[in-house]
């Protein structure tokens, strides 16, 4: 994918712009390159698209806080995506429709079902090392009774009164003569007389579905996955819509990701420190021991090629990073105490007296990694 453009920047209007002064550079972009005006150059197509879906989405509260707080991936997935031309003449074209330019009925041509989002919530052994997981989420049915038309047993319906069957009707405002959705049948150019019992004339009913989802190994939080065709069904015999899977990966007690990486706190004794040792570390696929050399830092990082998470891409897989922490008891029996304050002597300093949370979280992050596995 290319690089996208801040959407301020596509409508050249400042962050602190007013929805009226978004609407307004909004058309003048749509006019300067609509591909009306400028056929066969992709350049301007590019723009009218960019601009289409700059205007979506800064035209929309919801969505322009999302992309203030977050940018272009506080809006991953959500709401519109143009896959072409005739989506943004679908959502927009009655905007400058066809009385501007002459574009004729664009009304009529099939629409693509509209994408579902949903939530995956997996842990981050699932997705290490990928998990097929279920998702349930409610999708549009066709309406059997009336064969999604909306109309009591499937009849036919009428010419819409208001528009006389267009589904557009021509206002004027100012200079501008323009061609908006008909207010009455919104854009149908039909209406229905007698309501399908069924569905109350939506044409579809909510229907529970689950379906199955495999999640590559390495995804990251926050990560989506798109399954073709599985939104909702076209109202009018176009492609179905797409089903979105926000996957969330919940947070670790002992590690932190950091893209690929991995990054694990390990505390040592002092004396470890000082002299060196053998140390028990957790990595994702289980614990392990390593080498710790005499003279060591707090803070030292000793990282571990490669065990990190894996790519879902199919590129390098991160490190694991484990960052040495000097752990200092807060008990001591009396033994040991007699050891630290003959050392203090030594090194003329006086000593005062945490170590178990770590073992008892390493602990228990074995325990549930037995039973997961
Ligand atoms: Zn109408
Ligand atoms: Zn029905």
């Amino acid at each position: 994918m290319t690089e996208k453009r801040c959407y301020y920047e596509v409508l050249s209007v400042t962050q602190t712009a007013s929805t009226d002064e978004i609407s307004v550079a909004y058309r003048k972009m749509a006019i300067q390159y609509h591909p009306d005006k400028n056929p066969e150059d992709e350049t301007a197509i590019g723009r009218f698209k960019e601009a289409a879906e700059a205007f979506e989405v800064l035209s929309d509260a919801d969505k322009r806080s999302r992309y203030d707080r977050y940018g272009h991936a506080g809006l991953e997935g959500s709401g519109q995506q143009f896959h072409d031309l005739s989506d943004i003449f679908e959502a927009f074209g009655d905007m400058f429709g066809g009385g501007i330019f002459g574009g004729g009925s664009r009304g009529r041509r099939t629409r693509r079902g509209a994408d579902i989002e949903c939530d995956l919530s997996i842990d981050l052994f699932a997705a290490a090392r990928g998990i097929k997981k279920q998702v349930s989420f409610s999708r549009h049915q066709r309406c059997e009774d009336c064969d999604g038309n909306g109309a009591a047993g499937g009849t036919a319906l009428e010419s819409c009164p208001y528009c006389g069957g267009h589904g557009q009707v021509i206002q004027s405002s100012g200079i501008l003569r323009m061609q908006t959705t008909c207010p009455s049948c919104h854009g149908a150019g039909s209406t229905i007389r007698e309501k399908c019992d069924n569905c109350r004339g939506d044409g579809y009913q909510e229907e529970a579905v689950t379906c199955d989802v495999a999640v590559p190994g390495g995804i990251d939080d926050q990560m989506q996955i798109r399954l073709t065709g599985q939104g909702h069904p076209s109202s009018n015999g176009g492609p179905p819509g797409d089903l979105y899977c926000l996957v969330h990966v919940e947070e670790h007690p002992l590690f932190t990701r950091q893209g690929n990486h991995l990054i694990c706190k390990v505390p040592i004794t002092y004396s470890q420190a000082v002299l060196g040792g053998t140390v028990e570390i957790p990595t994702l696929d289980g614990p392990e021991s390593i080498e710790i050399k005499s003279g060591i830092r707090a803070g030292s990082v000793i990282k571990l090629s490669r065990r990190g998470m894996p790519d879902p891409r199919g590129r390098r897989a991160g490190d694991l990073h484990i960052q040495i922490d000097i752990d200092v008891p807060k008990k001591l029996s009396d033994e040991q105490e007699q050891a630290i304050r003959k050392l203090a002597e030594l090194e003329l300093s006086h000593v005062t007296p945490h170590r178990k949370s770590f073992l008892d979280t390493l602990k228990g992050y074995f325990v549930n990694q037995d039973q997961s596995s």
